[in-house]
């Protein structure tokens, strides 16, 4: 699939770079976090993420296979300093070889931690085989606990298999299992609180993330995004709602103790309070293209090379320079700012 993106070696100066293997970039963060996308094909869509007739789906050419996917998480993991591995899409769970891509990274040396990030709905077939795979987590999407509503934002009428995959995930150990929630008004906006209950009954660890400008469709309207401000207030009518005092590092979450806890609950304001001062993710594309920020708006070939004979020391260099390059911030309210060409669910979200 051509997506129009510039796939550039980068070209900042490499000579003022520590001498790590690790990622480090010219803002003093270092990349542990790395995020895989395994396909960019999916079973629902979501409105915020793909238009109704889907998108021109890579070539199975184009995707990396299961050696080539292995081989470039080793390597992050071994050589890089990566410590956690995340596999998203597209929908995962629609890619066959999975449970030995996860199998494989669970079985390095290093043992980084595993998680996916799923729409749950084959999650009631595969929970078991993914836990005995050496999975340790999944977030599962679920935006709506109305199964009309549910209907009308992915445009399939399947809410019923993803509470019988979050139901699997928690039966099978994949603890704790969050809950990702994208709000939108006038369609799921008024479900914060109910979705926080459910969540607390259920014993998932329930997020809401501010709608990002990522949707092929470019229907994102700042003015209209339901901000994180709005959710706390919507949350806080409900439930008393106290800091979480646990050291928030690098991840992405702003969370709460719901009514003095033990539930908690996280907002991701990626659009009103970033946070990519302490980022450290890395991504890697189905096809192989390496981003060093979901909003890049350049990316790095790893599969022309790794097809040419790359051994690990260039695949490693590749990286590095990727990873030096990444500017300090998605730039987002910046004058100039361009939304990335690939759409989320090409990019892995
Ligand atoms: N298909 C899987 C799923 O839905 O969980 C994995 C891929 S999906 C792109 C990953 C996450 O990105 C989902 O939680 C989804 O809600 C979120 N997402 C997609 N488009 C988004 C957008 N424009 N803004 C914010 N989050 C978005
Ligand atoms: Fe598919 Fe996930 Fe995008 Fe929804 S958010 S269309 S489930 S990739």
């Amino acid at each position: 699939m051509d997506l129009g993106i510039p796939v550039v070696r980068p070209t900042t100066d490499m000579s003022t770079r520590p001498d790590t293997p690790h990622l480090v970039d010219r803002f003093g963060r270092i990349a542990r976090d790395l995020r895989v996308s395994l396909i960019d094909k999916c079973n629902l869509r979501c409105t915020y993420c793909m238009p109704a007739e889907g998108l021109p789906w890579l070539k199975r050419s184009e995707l990396l296979d299961t050696g080539e996917m292995i081989r470039l998480i080793r390597i992050a993991v071994e050589e890089l300093g990566v410590t956690n591995v995340r596999f998203t899409g597209g929908e995962p769970l629609l890619r066959q070889d999975l449970v030995d891509i996860i199998s494989a990274t669970s079985e390095l040396p290093s043992k980084p931690k595993t998680s996916l990030t799923t729409n749950g709905i084959n999650l009631g077939r595969y929970a078991d085989a993914l836990k005995r795979g050496g999975l340790n987590r999944v977030n599962v999407s679920l935006d709506t606990l109305d199964r009309d509503t549910f209907r009308e934002l992915t445009r399939r009428d399947r809410f019923s298999d993803v509470l019988e995959g979050l139901e699997a995930a928690k039966a099978a150990g994949l603890e704790p299992v969050k809950v990702n929630t994208v709000l939108m008004r006038g369609l799921n906006g008024h479900e914060a609180c109910d979705l926080l209950r459910y969540c607390v009954e259920h014993d998932y660890q329930l997020r809401f993330i501010e709608q990002m400008p990522l949707d092929p469709q470019h229907g994102w309207d700042r003015g209209q995004m339901i901000t994180a401000e709005e959710i706390l207030e919507m949350l806080g009518a409900e439930f008393d709602l106290t800091p979480h005092t646990a050291e928030r590092g690098s991840a992405p979450a702003e969370r709460w103790l719901v009514d003095g806890g033990p539930a908690t609950v996280g907002v991701i304001g990626s659009v009103t309070r970033p946070f990519c001062a302490t980022c450290d993710r890395t991504r890697l594309t189905a096809d192989g293209q390496l981003r060093s920020c979901l909003f890049s708006t350049t990316e790095t070939d790893l599969r022309g090379p790794m097809r040419a004979g790359a051994g690990d020391e260039e695949i490693m260099r590749l990286w590095q320079e990727t990873m030096w390059a990444k500017k300090a911030g998605h730039g987002m309210d910046t004058e100039g700012f361009a939304q990335p060409s690939r759409p989320m669910s090409a990019i892995g979200g």
